[in-house]
């Protein structure tokens, strides 16, 4: 059988659609990325907040309105897990939902293969330059926003044995660069008791796949940044000096409403970093206009930003999500203000990173080529896409390499350019 799939989310629903291609492939069923080639639709529904809700509802409509008479449609993912009843009403045609985790279930729904085709078995796309790792699922934290401990249950680790046999698998296929993911990267392995089991991890990675130059985390928690989880990054020669810690605000009082670890906390990881690693790339995410958030708190979120000067800054404006205490909360700010919050805050945080930017110009770097083809620069002569290792995929800026590189290379290069978010960089080898 002929699969269609597509992920909608984060970066965890892409390694969770790898998952679920590994077990379709494994039954030895084939991908298409044409929908109407397919005997199979298949969504990974995002259900995080309303609006990927919404896109999630959109895009299986879209599938169901186009499919022809045979052509299955299943839906998969986080919002079949928590509101299967909200899809099944809006799209009665659907042919099957299963939450999440569900590939095995899928793969047997799906039924035998055809042995006409001839299937490689994969973890990741042949020639794709980077690959998720997903190193746990679930989360125990009690932030009062969210939804994902209901969506996906209590955090729980995947063996290290698992992990670095993916790992390897990746590294056969060229992949330059593991990035790991989790909803709480740091939790690693509590769910078995172990301390520091995350760093324990990068440690055994580190050493299974030396050939992959960049092992970058993502999603690390405040407080869970331990002075042993930070010397281990520093030590190990292809764990990357960045971080991904998601903080969510600036203000005491906000962190307390959303039970988070409060400034103190979160400054002690970010010491414990800096100390490690002085020229560390620090990401971290915040959200604007949470219930309740005043003029004040507000104000004291952009000055915790000026202090610490992240390099990148991801935002979202709060949107309710049903189910979570913030959601049965009053005093919701209105949009308009929200809105507002949000342009100050990107604004001062552009500002920032393009500062940061602006520091490289004249230094070497290395460019890890991510386009498949290169494009005409505006001046004239190709140029390729891809990334420094300030920069994470998806969620961070580019570097645009003057030259013809194949995806997947390395090429050192000097920085000539620095936009806000994106470097211009001309290779320094013919
Ligand atoms: S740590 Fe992240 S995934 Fe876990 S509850 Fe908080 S926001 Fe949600």
């Amino acid at each position: 059988m002929r699969y269609h799939l597509v992920t909608l989310g984060c970066a965890k629903n892409t390694v969770d659609s790898m998952r679920l291609e590994q077990a379709l492939r494994s039954a030895r069923h084939a991908p298409t990325a044409a929908p109407d080639q397919a005997d199979l639709l298949l969504v990974n529904t995002c259900g995080f907040i309303d609006a990927a809700k919404a896109e999630s509802l959109d895009t299986i409509r879209a599938l169901d309105a186009s499919r022809r008479p045979g052509q299955q449609l299943f839906v998969v993912g986080c919002m079949t897990q928590i509101a299967e009843r909200e899809v099944r009403d809006a799209i009665p045609t659907v042919d099957a939902t299963f939450g999440v985790e569900a590939w095995d279930a899928v793969a047997a729904r799906v039924g035998p293969a055809d042995p006409a085709y001839d299937i490689p078995l994969a973890g990741a796309a042949p020639g794709a330059p980077s690959a998720y790792l997903k190193i746990s699922d679930g989360c125990d934290r009690p932030c009062t926003f969210c939804i994902i401990p209901t969506i996906k249950g209590r955090m729980h680790s995947d063996a290290a044995a698992r992990l670095v046999a993916e790992a390897r698998a990746h590294a056969a296929l060229g992949v330059r660069e593991l990035v790991l993911v989790a909803q709480d990267s740091t939790a690693y392995g509590e769910d078995r008791g172990e301390r520091d089991g995350l760093a324990a991890l990068l440690e055994q990675l580190s050493a299974a796949v030396p050939v992959v130059p960049w092992i970058r985390l993502m999603y690390a928690y405040p407080g869970r940044v331990t002075t042993q989880l930070a010397e281990t990054m520093a030590r190990l020669p292809n764990v990357l000096p960045y971080l991904d810690m998601p903080l969510q605000h600036g203000s005491d009082a906000v962190l307390q409403r959303m039970r988070r670890p409060g400034l103190r906390v979160a400054r002690r990881s970010l010491e414990a970093v800096r100390a490690a690693m002085p020229d560390v790339v620090l990401r971290t995410t915040f959200i604007v206009g949470f219930p309740g958030e005043t003029e004040a708190e507000f104000e004291q979120l952009l000055d915790f930003v000026e202090e610490q000067r992240f390099d990148h800054v991801g935002a979202f404006t709060y949107s309710p999500q049903a189910g979570t205490p913030a959601a049965a909360a009053a005093q919701d700010v209105p949009q308009a203000v929200k809105e507002r919050r949000y342009g100050a805050l990107m604004e001062l945080a552009q500002g920032i990173s393009h500062e940061c930017n602006r520091a490289l110009v004249g230094r070497e770097v290395e460019v890890l080529v991510e386009s498949q083809a290169p494009s005409q620069a505006a001046s004239g002569g190709p140029v390729v896409v891809g990334r420094t290792f300030r920069d994470a995929p998806e969620v961070d800026g580019l570097a645009f390499l003057k030259g013809t590189y194949p995806a997947g290379a390395l090429v050192r290069a000097r920085v000539d350019g620095a936009l806000p978010y994106d470097l211009l960089c001309t290779p320094l080898e013919a």
